[in-house]
């Protein structure tokens, strides 16, 4: 009788993607963001591997889990916390590995609450990972010596997550990669300039899942899914067949193509992402110059929704050029052209990106608390405008944008998928509101008042 053993072991790994600690707003959707860096980790390891994955925006991770090996993401507004689970696990004596964004662009920082640190995408490593693992000789840090081919990829492991995770929304990545150097952004830096595209067959099968699950909308997360026409022609006419209003990334170009808006529009695109970031400040940092006037701004926006496309406008407030009158200037620009889903944050410089590397040069970065790096903090000392005067106009903004009077009056109930819009604007209500109250200063909205700001 042979009693031999299989050198192949079966491992139990624990996936946490931890709580943000400086933000309400992240931790309180009632449906989470479907994630996707954790279930596409999980895909690349043994089948014979055994995952449990915790969202701490949906429980808690109690500390006592038991598992062969921990895995944690980082971003940089979840660096504090991973670290401090990364410990918890280490002082236990378990393995600990951290990887992602924050992880990516401080190694050094991160290795210290780790066992072995990932940087850059893992699926590349991770089965030399695995065998280290097996044979008892981890080192400090894996890096892929290239990045992961997508067209190889296996589907992400959706059904780790939550029924919470999946009822409302599945989330969809066909390319990885960003040409572009806004100096805000740390993407190119963390996946590279040239974008890589998964194959058609992995993307039926992610859709497949999405239907089993009966998930109601799926959002593509590649950073402009419009930016190559005829690869997003190809994924829309598979998004047409399977029946499922999505939603992605775009940018304002996209309206100067009106039979893509409505190829687009019959492929179940309900609404587009656009980053308006400072569009709207004359003189502003702006990507295409066309859009430089607020008027090309709004004839766009009027296209796209003339197209039956709704927008989610994304809008930064705090760059050099901001003064008091940015914010009553942005939301008048919002409520006058019915932007139906909103997206405000405040200039956050994260480590890896060029802001960062200036503000830094520039002595303007206030502290290094990475949990208020969360993009509704303020981290750095601005120009035109106090660091407090910011703080309060960012929090006049989405009080106001949130107040149910005036989301009715944005949202016109004439548009396709107004139900929609509707709830979508009413989940962030009660976050917005309470965050807004939470660290509303009186005297300062005064001031801002008296400077002619937060005025409509
Ligand atoms: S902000 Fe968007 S377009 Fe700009 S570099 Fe980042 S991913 Fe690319």
């Amino acid at each position: 009788m042979c009693i031999c053993k299989s050198s192949k072991q079966t491992k139990k790994v624990l996936l946490i993607f931890p709580r943000t600690q400086g933000s309400q707003v992240f931790n309180d959707a009632g449906f989470p963001f479907p994630l996707l860096g954790l279930t596409q980790l999980a895909a690349a390891f043994p089948e014979r591997y055994k995952f449990t994955l915790i969202d701490e925006s949906v429980r808690p991770v109690s500390g006592a889990e038991d598992a062969d090996l921990v895995c944690i993401t980082t971003m940089t507004a979840t660096a504090n916390r991973a670290y401090e689970l990364g410990d918890l696990y280490l002082q236990r004596g378990l393995t600990v590995i951290i990887g992602g964004a924050h992880a990516t662009v401080l190694p050094d920082e991160a290795a210290q609450h780790a066992t072995s640190v990932v940087i850059g995408e893992a699926e590349n490593v991770i089965s030399e990972l695995v065998d280290d693992l097996e044979a008892g000789t981890l080192k400090p840090r894996y890096k892929a010596s290239e990045y992961t081919s997508l067209s190889t990829l296996s589907p992400p492991r959706v059904d780790l997550l939550s029924w919470r995770h999946r009822l409302f929304l599945a989330s969809l990545q066909t390319t990885r990669g960003c040409p572009n150097h806004c100096d805000f952004c740390s993407v190119p830096q963390v996946f590279g300039r040239r974008l890589r595209q998964k194959s058609i067959e992995t993307i039926k099968r992610e859709l497949q899942t999405a239907k089993k699950y009966r998930s109601r909308y799926m959002f593509v997360v590649d950073d402009n899914f419009t930016a190559n026409r005829a690869s997003a022609r190809e994924l829309m006419a598979v998004f047409k067949f399977y029946g499922m209003p999505w939603m992605g990334f775009s940018t304002l170009a996209t309206a100067e193509d009106p039979l893509f808006l409505r190829e687009l529009r019959d492929s179940g695109c309900i609404s587009l992402f656009i980053g308006f970031e400072s569009l709207l400040q004359p003189g502003a940092f702006v990507k295409n110059k066309k859009y430089a006037d607020p008027a090309a701004v709004a004839g766009a926006v009027k296209t796209i929704h003339a197209a039956g496309i709704g927008i989610q406008g994304s809008f930064i407030f705090g760059f050099d050029h901001d003064t008091v009158a940015v914010f009553a200037s942005v939301v008048q620009f919002i409520q006058e052209n019915e932007i139906e889903v909103l997206n405000m944050n405040i200039l956050t410089p994260f480590p890896g990106t060029k802001l960062y590397d200036r503000f830094e040069a520039e002595g303007r970065l206030i502290h290094h608390d990475w949990s208020q790096y969360d993009m509704n903090h303020v981290v750095f000392t601005p120009t035109g405008i106090t660091a407090e005067e910011l703080m309060q106009g960012y929090l006049w903004t989405i009080k106001y944008l949130a107040s149910p009077t005036i989301i009715l009056k944005r949202l016109s109930w004439r548009r396709p998928h107004y139900t929609y819009f509707l709830t979508a604007n009413f989940a962030m209500h009660r976050a917005h509101t309470r965050m807004a109250n939470s660290r509303w200063n009186k005297e300062v909205q005064t001031q801002i008042e008296a400077k002619g700001g937060c005025l409509i």
